[in-house]
């Protein structure tokens, strides 16, 4: 699960993806079954036509937006002259800004159908030099409207009501004004902005392109290849031996780097510190929260409620360790092994649908309705097809469908996706039917709630009607495991992350030996008792790409903490519950996201939420160990 949010230059096109883990040897053999696109029903197919018609049409459509870009220039000094003067121009940006993003998504989207076209990628290749253009267009923009004062801002809104609207953007932009710094710094710090990226660069390169990987034999005796991307199809496997050789394979070449990896977390790390001190923020956490205007307060509820609640973790672990039999205690390379060996659940696309409508139909009929309209209007890309795009994401813009992007094959997970991404694009078109443009997106933090608690519910449903004991605990087991991977997993790497760049802040060195002293401690804390600890785990972080995006994963353990508290209201059928909820998606960005949230009810300033969601996991243990009895 990845969320990536595609800022083009100021616009707000959203793109949320979710890396679904494909094996590639099984990618490979695979390839050879997987259809052509022309081999597809049209049903099962997204419609991008309903943007533009045609090829020609995209290219008039990108001409005009070309053409309109300098209109925006003609703004530049002018904005605080009058009221009028600026509401014609933020009208005019709102404007160009939505057909911007239209000939994007058009391009992004046959792109992806089959990335062996290249007309498609030259599109977008396009788009990023008009995407150039624009943010030269528009680069003023910010430092001269917080150069207007706010005093004068805040009577020209109270008398004027189309530019009241504007108000939240307005707040948000000047609550961070103590942060910019003169036009000639903020020049410095940007022309070192291409240096300050060499080491996520790097690490990238590193881990994509450069690591070799050595083979293992299989459970079959074949001799297979051993990849990143494949690290989890590793680590769900029964076989022990496979799991041990799979994980000491990457890790340990991994680990082969481990002093230049320790040097480019350092860079990475560094560079979050060279901002909070260039800036005067207090320190990187606050930093990094202060983005989203998220109190610090937030995060320490989590990572404290978590940490209150590790017994539950615990004794998960002692329950994975009698049931899989691991007399010399669960190793690193036993955390994700499945509890069971059950038949897993199928389902055709048809029937992955219809259980989705009615695991939502909580929800309501408002809900389920525009679900099923969006899905016949085609909305959605559903099975794979050759050169197509690998994994899944929700993608759109304020003028256009909230398309999805599915490689359907029919297992639960696949069902899930389509209940996550069906989250996604039903938070896009409520939000854009209900605001403005100028709100029409919505944070990270909110979007996973909405992706989470689709989630939730279906799970809830299949869980309650499955009868054969063993598929049940299969799927407990699942749900467990999402729960562990998501809430505990990210909010243990959020403590790794605070931990180095608490070190940094006191100029402690940050070496191999350091980070992986630090990451091993946390990790023992954790699994607890049960949990036994190889030299090896130290190396760990190494595979982990997310440390670079400056703490960005705790945002997974409190969205699903929020969404699990959302879709037990909703079940328990509270007053009003459902709602609140809606008025929550309906929002979009239009207040800040704590607030947002609170719309759904959910308060994230308190620990309640991240406690109730701990109570679900309980149960979830609860319900599993009297299942275990049962099958004995
Ligand atoms: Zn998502």
């Amino acid at each position: 699960m990845r969320l990536a949010r595609i800022h083009t230059y100021g616009l707000t096109a959203l793109l949320i993806a979710t890396l679904v883990m494909v094996p590639t040897n099984m990618a490979n053999a695979e390839e050879q079954k997987v259809p052509e696109r022309g081999e597809i029903e049209t049903q099962y197919t997204w419609a991008p036509e309903t943007i533009v018609p045609s090829l020609d049409a995209w290219e008039a459509a990108f001409a005009e937006v070309e053409q309109d870009i300098p209109k925006l220039e003609a703004f530049k000094g002018k904005l605080g002259e009058n009221p009028e003067t600026l509401l014609k121009f933020l009208k005019l940006r709102d404007e160009i800004g939505p057909r911007f993003e239209k000939v994007w998504v058009y391009a992004s989207l046959r792109a992806d159908e089959d990335t062996r076209i290249g007309k498609y990628q030259a599109l977008k290749n396009r788009l990023q030099g008009l995407g150039v253009k624009y943010g030269q267009a528009t680069a003023w923009v910010e430092p001269e409207l917080t150069s207007i004062a706010w005093e004068t801002l805040d009577r020209w809104m109270k008398s004027n009501q189309e530019l009241a609207v504007y108000r939240q953007a307005f707040h948000d932009l000047f609550r961070q004004k103590d942060y910019i710094l003169s036009p000639r710094e903020e020049e410095l710090i940007a022309l070192a902005g291409q240096v300050r990226a060499v080491p996520h660069n790097t690490y990238n390169l590193l881990s994509n392109a450069d690591l070799q990987y050595p083979t293992i034999t299989d459970t079959e005796g074949n001799e297979v290849e051993l990849s990143d991307s494949a690290f989890y199809i590793f680590m769900r496997s029964s076989d022990r031996r496979v799991r041990k050789d799979a994980y000491e394979g990457i890790v340990g070449t991994y680990k082969g780097f481990r002093n230049t990896a320790a040097s480019l977390l350092n860079g990475a790390v560094q560079n979050h510190l060279f901002n909070v001190r260039a800036r005067g923020y207090d320190s990187c956490l606050g930093a990094a929260l202060d983005g989203s205007n998220i109190p610090i307060a937030v995060y320490n509820n989590l990572v404290s409620t978590v940490n209150d609640n590790l017994h539950l973790l615990h004794r998960y672990q002692a329950i994975r360790r009698k049931t899989l039999g691991l007399d010399d205690g669960v190793h690193a390379y036993d955390l994700f092994a499945p509890l069971t060996d059950a038949a897993k659940l199928e389902y055709t696309y048809e029937e992955a649908v219809d259980t989705m409508i009615k695991g939502l139909a909580p929800l309501g009929e408002e809900y389920t309705e525009a679900a099923k309209t969006g899905i016949e209007s085609r909305w959605i890309d559903v099975y794979p097809t050759k050169g197509k795009r690998s994994g899944a994401y929700s993608s759109g813009s304020y003028l256009t469908q909230p398309y999805i992007l599915l490689n359907f094959h029919g297992g639960y997970e696949d069902m899930s996706t389509l209940a996550h991404e069906m989250g996604h694009s039903m938070h896009s078109s409520l939000t854009r039917h209900n605001q403005p443009y100028v709100y029409g997106d919505y944070t990270t933090f909110c979007a996973e709630v909405a992706s989470t608690t689709n989630e939730v519910l279906l799970q809830e449903y299949v869980l309650s009607r499955l009868t054969d004991p063993q598929q049940k605990l299969y799927q407990l087991g699942e749900f467990l495991e999402n729960f562990r991977g998501t809430v505990f997993r990210q909010t243990m790497f959020s403590e790794f992350e605070q931990k180095i760049h608490e070190m940094a802040e006191q100029d402690l060195p940050l070496t191999a030996d350091t980070m992986g002293a630090a990451y091993g401690e946390i990790m023992q804390k954790y699994y607890g008792p049960d949990y036994t600890h190889d030299e090896l785990v130290d190396s760990y972080w190494i595979r982990i790409p997310h440390f670079y995006y400056n703490f960005y994963v705790y945002k997974y353990a409190t969205s699903h903490c929020a969404a699990a508290n959302i879709g037990a209201r909703v079940l328990a059928g509270e007053p009003g519950a459902v709602d609140a909820y809606l008025s929550f998606l309906k929002a979009g960005s239009s207040a800040y996201p704590i607030d947002l949230l609170k719309l759904a009810r959910v308060d994230m300033t308190t620990p309640q939420p991240i406690q109730d969601a701990m109570k679900l996991f309980e149960q979830m243990l609860d319900q599993t160990e009297e299942l275990l009895e049962q099958v004995k």
